[in-house]
């Protein structure tokens, strides 16, 4: 089984997790900028985490031959604190990076104005920037903050094909599937997503457009749910290469939309990151 994790994030997780996840069939991950949990108070803590994004990581995810990309974005949370709200002009620079392969997480945390104008922005940056975007949806009242991320999508004009909207359910998978947009779902251990579910919405709406992940951040999560999963779908009749096309090819398909996926193997090993290893314990 080999298995893309299409939104993870590794900054959060350790290199045991890194280990187990390349052992399960892990080679590639997309890791969308996010909320750190504790609020961030101004743009350069933001840059310093999206060179992170870019620099670090994927060196880290080249330890255990995993293959790292991102997405770069002001998320729904902080687009609210208005002294994080400067980041959307230093968006740009990080958009035009080679392993920047969409615009996300953006959409809505509580659909607030402000919300509404970062979310649509941003939109208007991917189109610009002729990238795919990645759609958060809030976890509550998930149905009526879908219904008004795909109005949002609608109007900005980017085509449906080029976003993902996320962490959806057996409530709100239709209207996405209807919309044209890839639909994301984030397996969970304990709420929101299990395997079992996922694998019925599988058998339900099909294959097309669908992405699974892990989404493991800091909070409860598993990074291993995307690759039980695959073994819950072999396990209900899917085939391998059923399994396949969810699991790697569909990531593969949707993020090679911005022309930057390079999924060459990198060598593990020798090289170091600005003068540090993680093999030698360097800090
Ligand atoms: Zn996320």
């Amino acid at each position: 089984m080999r298995i893309f994790d299409p939104h993870i994030h590794m900054t959060s997780r350790t290199t045991d997790d890194y280990a187990r996840m390349a052992a399960a069939g892990v080679r590639a991950v997309v890791e969308p900028a996010f909320w750190l949990g504790q609020p961030r108070t101004g743009p350069g803590s933001f840059t310093d985490y999206f060179d992170s994004l870019i620099g670090w990581e994927p060196y880290r995810a080249a330890q255990f031959g995993v293959v790292h990309h991102a997405t770069i974005a002001l998320n729904p949370k902080e687009a609210n604190d208005p002294r994080c709200r400067p980041v959307l002009d230093l968006l740009p620079r990080y958009l035009d990076k080679d392993r920047v392969v969409a615009v996300g997480e953006i959409g809505y945390d509580s659909m607030t104005p402000e919300e509404d104008d970062a979310f649509e922005r941003q939109l208007a940056l991917a189109v610009e920037h002729d990238l795919p975007a990645l759609v958060h949806t809030p976890h509550r009242d998930k149905a009526a903050g879908t219904r008004r991320t795909l109005e949002v999508v609608a109007a900005s004009g980017i085509a449906p094909d080029r976003v993902a909207v996320d962490h959806l359910n057996e409530v709100t998978v239709e209207m996405v599937r209807e919309s044209g947009c890839w639909a994301g779902f984030s397996i969970y251990p304990e709420t929101k997503m299990s395997p079992p579910r996922m694998v019925e919405i599988l058998r339900r709406y099909g294959l097309d457009r669908m992405l699974v992940n892990s989404a493991a951040d800091w909070g409860v999560s598993d990074p291993l749910l995307t690759a039980e999963t695959g073994r819950a779908m072999l396990a209900a009749g899917f085939t391998e290469d059923d399994v396949d096309r969810v699991l790697w090819r569909n990531p593969v398909e949707f993020y090679g939309q911005s022309g930057r996926l390079d999924l060459t193997e990198t060598a593990a090993g020798e090289e170091t990151f600005e003068g540090s290893s993680i093999k030698r314990g360097g800090s």
